[in-house]
């Protein structure tokens, strides 16, 4: 399933910064802590300004649909998740579950990783698909 937008933002500047205060994040709405890696998106959109937060679990999760997003053969632009209804879509793609017993969640990425590193793993992942595809059309 690819993500279908009305509209796109008119510029928008994604970075992976340590947040020096806290933050709530965009998709789960906990509050990210001082001190860790999140997700910062900035930009305008409808004539707005914005800037939000993801923090790093939801951020990994976000990297991780957008991966199987391309896989299905998405293109770039629609492969990113909407951040309010990230959680659930993870959800019904049964890549994350809540178990009653543990009364916890399962399958959700560990937080404390390098987002940057992964987000550049996710640009080589982009880079290799359209390397195959353009292979394939020779
Ligand atoms: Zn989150």
């Amino acid at each position: 399933m690819c993500f279908d937008y009305d509209g796109y933002a008119e510029f928008a500047q994604e970075s992976y910064p340590i947040t020096r205060k806290p933050h709530r994040c965009e998709a789960c709405r906990a509050v990210i802590p001082a001190g860790e890696m999140a997700k910062h998106t900035a930009g305008k959109f409808d004539g707005a300004f914005f800037s939000n937060y993801l923090c790093n679990v939801c951020a990994q999760l976000e990297l991780i649909i957008v991966r199987s997003e391309l896989e299905e053969d998405c293109r770039w632009s629609e492969a990113w998740p909407p951040w309010n209804d990230m959680i659930n879509y993870a959800e019904e793609a049964h890549m994350i579950w809540y178990d009653e017993e543990a009364a916890a969640w399962k399958g959700k990425p560990e937080p404390g990783a390098d987002l940057r590193q992964l987000r550049l793993g996710l640009d080589e992942f982009y880079k290799s698909l359209r390397a195959k595809a353009e292979g394939e059309t020779i």
